[in-house]
């Protein structure tokens, strides 16, 4: 486990360190006011994160609206991330790593079933759904409502999304503040048959901080 990196340059203090194992997910709630940090534990690691607000779950974040209000594909540092409604749910404080995606939705067993003809493959939404359940929410989780933290895809010239190795080393961490109550979950991404987690995927980190 990676020594943890206390957000605003050590004025926060540790309340919960959550570890995420590989191909696992982990759901919390977190208070507004609080700053949510995701950790690469091991390195070159995707995780998929949702939120719900905690007071009512048909709010959630989605990437879609949160690329629309940005009017950019990838977030950064200074940047929020809304809501289907367009509500501001968190703020990105600080990020190590730079590159996610906020527009393909997370693995599903038919990604792994119709592009490479492996049934019962380990992914993200069936993860997420059992960490829901374990965590006792009834959501049905929906992969485009998953943003791909560090996910490295970019786009080519040509358009095409195209999928490389995440370069972020262990301990890398993105740190948001909260600015609503939120109920988050993280899944440690399985894909092990493309760059997405360099082809080993790892566990992964939730930490919430309190600002001093
Ligand atoms: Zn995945």
């Amino acid at each position: 486990m990676s020594e943890p990196r206390a957000p605003r340059d050590g004025a926060a203090v540790l309340e919960t360190d959550l570890f995420v194992p590989a191909r696992e997910a982990r759901f919390l709630e977190v208070p507004a006011g609080r700053i949510l940090q995701i950790v690469d534990v091991e390195g070159h690691q995707v995780g998929d994160f949702v939120a719900f607000r905690a007071g009512d779950r048909s709010e959630y974040l989605s990437p879609a609206h949160t690329c629309s209000c940005l009017t950019k594909l990838i977030p950064q540092v200074g940047d929020r991330l809304y809501s289907n409604h367009r509500t501001p749910l968190l703020e990105i404080e600080r990020d190590d790593v730079g590159t996610h995606d906020f527009v393909v939705p997370c693995c599903d067993a038919e990604r792994y079933s119709v592009d490479y003809g492996i049934h019962d493959h380990a992914n993200c939404r069936d993860s997420l759904q059992r960490g829901a359940v374990e965590a006792g929410l009834d959501e049905r989780i929906r992969g485009e409502l998953a943003a791909n933290i560090f996910m490295h895809n970019v786009v080519t010239s040509e358009g095409r999304i195209e999928t490389r190795r995440p370069e972020q080393v262990a301990g890398a961490a993105i740190d948001m503040l909260v600015l609503e109550d939120l109920v988050v979950g993280l899944v440690a991404c399985p894909q092990d048959l493309s760059p997405c987690n360099d082809f080993d995927p790892t566990s992964m980190a939730l930490r919430v901080w309190r600002p001093e």
